[in-house]
């Protein structure tokens, strides 16, 4: 049974959507009397087929309403809707009296729903006048847009999942699936099993966990991806494997792209040089893709995420163009969205560059919008995209800035030039669902927005496949859905009847009959199939792949099978690319001349900026701190060991993480996740060491190459706590820890810090204390060896451990202590003389081995676990899985298994891991 947002009584249980990436897996919800079980794979969705990631199988553990933000806040004072609702639209209305539209800005997200997009772009661009809404879509897949449009003269997506499975070659480019879109990842890991044939190719600079699968790893040069492809076209025509009928009946501009990627190809040695690629690897991958009948580029953030990624996915295209390989069943040039609802966004038009429901901002264009919308004030022109808009804010232009749903005070490149613009801003806006994001304590309104498991709408996947978000718990306090708000201030503004919305499903028709209204054939973007669905029929659509017209009533897989575009002469464009290494920032950039280039990205369990995935214990096992990985040798040069804390800094910024050392790096380069922020570590936005640099057509911004900096972290101890209560939340306020490094998280019973400082470690601990004397009642135990700078402390308050704190000088964190067994002690009912004293010892009474760093977040399965096993005998993953469940429920950590299997099969080492894990 499908439900409404419901208050439930009884059992229900309710199919959604995944709110993580774009692959967009369908979910059951069982919740009884209100209460959610963990959540399921929904086995019919087409996307996923029963299966869900380790982020996915979490997400019941993500519905608390810690932190979450339950009334309208003015200035930090509780307020009505009605007086934060007036204010806003007061705010506008005057803005745009006094300055014009362009004051107005309003900043999205690929996390809203659908129709909550759509409210706010037709608010903005059909009503307040102004293009000037964007989206985090923009640091998302912008390029892809942008490449799509200029080739295929429409933003059109050409193939579909099942394409990976029906493949002879699956180029992964600029995208570490395993980690980012981890089910489409496992969709091809069983369609390389039932065809061993299927080749894998990674290209990327890192050796990420999706190399497990590859035939063949090409760790290219960052950002040197367009000379490769260049590359390609050139050898697809020197060797007459061209689909020469498609390219002459089908595209225009074949011999221009032809004769640049020539002028950049033929001379095999300096192609090497430009990419830092084998020649002979370089021809294997050629020719694999020449002689494959069928291949698929899979390509996401690695290419996007660049200052030349929208000729990265050109030069991408081309060589699909010119083999033909597009529209037929294993053949696409395929961009997989970061987000849940990328794809929405670019349907409703949520991009500054474009009007609404792929129209933009020709004469035609909007005189049609204008005129289905009944439109008092059309944009006129684009606005202004992301790094732009932000700028206008900071330079004063903008002076009323709404973000929806995102937290660009980490994740916007410059972030701390955003922070700037945002205290400079007259009125900054944020709807969200939590209290405490970064941009959240920036804004001078907050408003509160229903959450995944409240909202009510629907989301497009990769594949644009729209399938329903529905709502299975009531918000909590005064929290509204998105699009409520955005209406009620367009109705404030004078335009009642135009945003009299009682219920999504009367967007969603509304967007659907914006699709179809003159369209004809003319536009790919089409649901006229689907237009005037039913309440009901909306509560029950099922997943559907637009278009949804009379031609395909349910739905199209893929797009350009009968060799027409969107362009006015239907042809595809070839785009001759210039392709260019991407320049270096300046030695003046620098604090000096030499320096490491830092890669960004996403980490296997969390997701963005953390707001959701850090409300699992589960999720913050894995890697439980910001990190930044280097080359071995780099680390020997820089002075940096295993482990130890470090600054990463440029002249924009520092941050503070710890450092992990791995081959799988290039020299020269390091990789920092995008996800930790001030409400997780005390410095760790990556966001604020990069640059403003961005693609000149799609404004997507650089953040793959930032010039960096490092240096050891001066430290006198580091240590950890562990509390059954937040110790960081006082008074409704957020008051961290006062030490030189912290990271924060949950675990299965309470929260953990890391921490870390310069001063010494008796006046933190004494400081500490002090604090935590406040917060916790409780008899005090400590362990004081100041010889050795160990100071260990714990709180126990009737019979229960309320906290525990070790701390140590020495520059690396002490593995000996066992912190399950310590967490696990916090579910200990009643602590007996044995285990009280056992506490401080950071070990179990008798023999209990530690388990390591947690591999498998499902079953919890730690590294010196996986260690044992492969000592005894385990030589593989699935064996791993046999002995110990790891890998068999989601499958994410399969390969980190395999990786730590390859590490410790032979005899020798397994002889000397015995030793390892007997020592323990
Ligand atoms: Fe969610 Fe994982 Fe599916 Fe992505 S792959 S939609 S994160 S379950």
């Amino acid at each position: 049974m499908m439900s409404d947002i419901a208050t439930a009584t009884t059992a229900v249980t309710t199919d959604t959507t995944c709110p993580y990436c774009g692959v967009g897996c369908g979910v059951k919800v069982e919740t009884d009397n209100g209460v959610p079980a963990p959540v399921t794979g929904l086995a019919d969705h087409p996307a996923n087929f029963g299966k869900l990631c380790v982020k996915g199988s979490a997400l019941h553990q993500t519905l608390d309403h810690n932190e979450r933000l339950t009334t309208p806040l003015l200035n930090g004072h509780r307020a009505s809707w009605d007086q934060a609702l007036n204010l806003i639209s007061d705010k506008i209305q005057q803005v745009v009296n006094n300055h014009g539209p362009e004051a107005v800005a309003f900043y999205g997200s690929g996390q809203l729903l659908t129709e909550d997009y759509y409210v706010a772009n037709k608010l903005m661009k059909g009503f307040i006048g102004s293009a000037n809404m964007d989206t985090n879509s923009r640091l998302c897949m912008a390029s892809a847009v942008a490449g799509y449009k200029r080739a295929f003269g429409s933003d059109t997506v050409p193939g579909c999942y099942e394409d990976l499975e029906q493949t002879d070659l699956i180029t992964l480019v600029g995208s570490n699936l395993a980690w980012a879109h981890p089910i489409i990842y496992q969709r091809i890991v069983a369609a390389k099993q039932r065809n061993p044939s299927l080749k894998v190719v990674v290209i990327d600079p890192r050796k990420t966990a999706s190399c497990d699968i590859a035939d063949l790893h090409l760790a290219i040069r960052p950002g040197a991806d367009a000379f490769l492809f260049n590359a390609l076209l050139n050898y697809l025509a020197t060797t007459d494997q061209l689909d020469q009928p498609f390219i002459e009946n089908c595209t225009d501009d074949f011999e221009l792209a032809l004769e640049q990627a020539r002028s950049q190809s033929e001379d095999l040695q300096q192609l090497s040089a430009n990419t830092d690629l084998a020649v002979n690897d370089l021809l294997r991958w050629f020719d694999w893709f020449a002689a494959s009948p069928r291949a698929v580029t899979v390509y996401s953030m690695g290419i996007n995420q660049s200052a030349t990624g929208t000729d990265k996915t050109n030069a991408i295209i081309n060589a699909h163009l010119a083999s033909g390989k597009i529209g037929k069943p294993g053949c696409a040039p395929f961009s997989i969205t970061g987000q849940p609802n990328a794809m929405g966004g670019r349907e409703v038009g949520g991009l500054a560059n474009q009007l609404a429901a792929h129209m933009d901002f020709s004469a035609g264009e909007r005189e049609r919008v204008k005129r289905f919308w009944q439109a008092p004030r059309i944009a006129e022109k684009p606005g202004l995209k992301a790094i732009e808009l932000f700028e206008a804010v900071l330079r004063g232009d903008i002076k009323f800035l709404w973000i929806m749903s995102t937290n660009p005070l980490v994740s916007m490149p410059n972030a701390d030039l955003v922070k700037r613009a945002l205290e400079k801003c007259e009125l900054v806006v944020v709807s969200d669902c939590m209290a405490y994001s970064d941009t959240a304590r920036a804004a001078h309104v907050l408003l509160p927005a229903a959450s995944w498991g409240e909202k009510n709408g629907t989301v497009t996947n990769s594949e644009r496949r729209i399938s329903r978000q529905r709502g299975f718990l009531p918000p909590p306090g005064e929290a509204k859905p998105d699009w409520w708000i955005i209406s009620q201030v367009g109705q404030r503004l004078g335009y009642k009847d135009a945003f009299n919305y009682q219920h999504p499903a009367e967007i969603f028709d509304e967007h659907a009959r914006l699709s179809a209204f003159e369209n004809n054939g003319r536009r790919d973007f089409d649901l006229s199939a689907l237009v005037g669905m039913s309440q009901q029929q909306y509560d029950a659509l099922a997943p559907v792949q637009w278009p949804v017209n009379d031609d395909y009533p349910t739905g199209k897989a893929r797009f350009f099978a009968d060799g027409q575009f969107f362009t006015a002469n239907k042809k595809a464009r070839f785009l001759a690319i210039d392709a260019c290494l991407p320049q270096q920032e300046s030695a003046a950039d620098n604090d000096k001349s030499a320096g490491l280039n830092m890669n960004t990205g996403r980490i296997r369990d969390h997701w963005h900026t953390m707001t959701r995935t850090g409300k699992s214990a589960r999720l913050a096992q894995h890697i439980s701190e910001p990190f930044i990985e280097l080359h071995p040798d780099d680390a020997e040069d820089y002075g940096v060991k295993q482990n130890q804390l470090v600054e990463v800094f440029n002249r924009r910024a520092g941050i503070r993480v710890r450092a992990r050392i791995s081959d799988q790096q290039r020299r020269g380069e390091a990789f920092v996740p995008m996800h930790w922020n001030d409400r997780y570590a005390n410095q760790a936005r990556m966001g604020s060491l990069v640059n403003s640099d961005h693609d000149p057509f799609s404004g997507q911004p650089e953040l793959k190459i930032t010039r960096i900096q490092l240096r050891p972290l001066p430290l006198q101890w580091q240590g950890f706590i562990l509390s059954r209560q937040d110790l960081f939340i006082s008074d409704s306020n957020l008051s961290p820890l006062d030490c030189d490094y912290w990271a924060y998280g949950l675990t299965s019973s309470g929260h953990f810090y890391e921490v870390a400082g310069n001063q010494t470690a008796v006046d933190f601990m004494n400081t500490f204390k002090q604090r935590c004397e406040q917060q916790l009642p409780g008899q005090w135990l400590s362990l004081d060896d100041d010889q050795r700078q160990h100071h260990r402390w714990a709180c126990i308050n009737d019979g229960k451990l309320q906290a525990i704190a070790f701390v140590q000088g020495i520059h690396e964190p002490d593995f000996s202590v066992n912190r399950q067994w310590l967490t696990e002690q916090f579910d200990n009912q009643n602590i007996d003389a044995l285990t009280r004293k056992a506490l401080l010892g950071g070990r179990a009474p008798g023999k209990q081995s530690d388990p390591g760093k947690i591999i498998c977040s499902c079953f919890q399965v730690g590294e010196n676990a996986i260690k044992a096993a492969i000592a005894d005998g385990a030589n593989n993953a699935e064996a791993l899985g046999q002995q110990l469940q790891c890998g068999t429920n989601c499958g994410s950590c399969i390969p980190e298994l395999t990786a730590l299997t390859q590490q410790y099969r032979s005899d020798n080492t397994a002889a000397e891991l015995f030793t390892e894990l007997s020592e323990k």
